[in-house]
């Protein structure tokens, strides 16, 4: 016959008695330091953006133009042996409101963010970037948009090196 335990000995620890110091307890915050190796094809990505130009990995093999760049095509499983710089414009694939910042925090005014299909690249090539200029109920899918750069002395080879992407005015004709 096993011999069940009722009441075990000690006392539970509720979540007030640590609030309330009635325990001993220590605080620390861990000093996390991380550095990340963006490697060749973002490395080569980044300073290029730092130059003001937006710069594509390329397969010989499919002839695709990929951007961000990457160094190796998934398609033909196979590194990718080129370099095209593309241009620093292109059309909203996707976008969406947010009325959230990073931290979750609630801001005042919603920011953009559209996934954009960059202009010289292949169909479906494209980064995530905010948008600005832009009146959220004018922004449409499949409009064209294009870079604002920041000043050259401010870039220091970051995607925010481009501020966002604004809408392009519809040429006429
Ligand atoms: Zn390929």
């Amino acid at each position: 016959m096993s011999k069940r335990i009722k009441n075990y000995e000690g006392e539970g620890l509720k979540s007030a008695d640590i609030k309330e110091g009635r325990v001993p307890t220590e605080k620390w915050r861990p000093r996390v330091k991380f550095a990340w190796s963006e490697g060749i094809a973002i490395g080569r990505f980044l300073e290029e953006l730092k130059k003001g130009r937006i710069i594509a990995s390329t397969c010989s093999k499919c002839g695709r133009i990929m951007v961000p760049p990457r160094t190796y095509c998934e398609n033909c499983f196979k590194p990718t042996d080129g370099w095209k710089y593309v241009k620093d414009t292109g059309t909203i694939n996707t976008y969406s409101i947010s009325h959230l910042a990073a931290d979750a925090s609630r801001l005042k005014e919603p920011i953009l963010v559209a996934i954009i299909d960059i202009d010289g690249a292949s169909e479906g090539m494209g980064i995530i970037h905010k948008l600005g200029e832009a009146d959220p109920k004018e922004v449409k899918f499949g409009m064209k948009v294009k870079a604002v750069w920041k000043p050259k002395e401010e870039r220091i080879g970051a995607i925010t090196d481009i501020k966002y992407f604004k809408p392009m005015k519809e040429e006429k004709r």
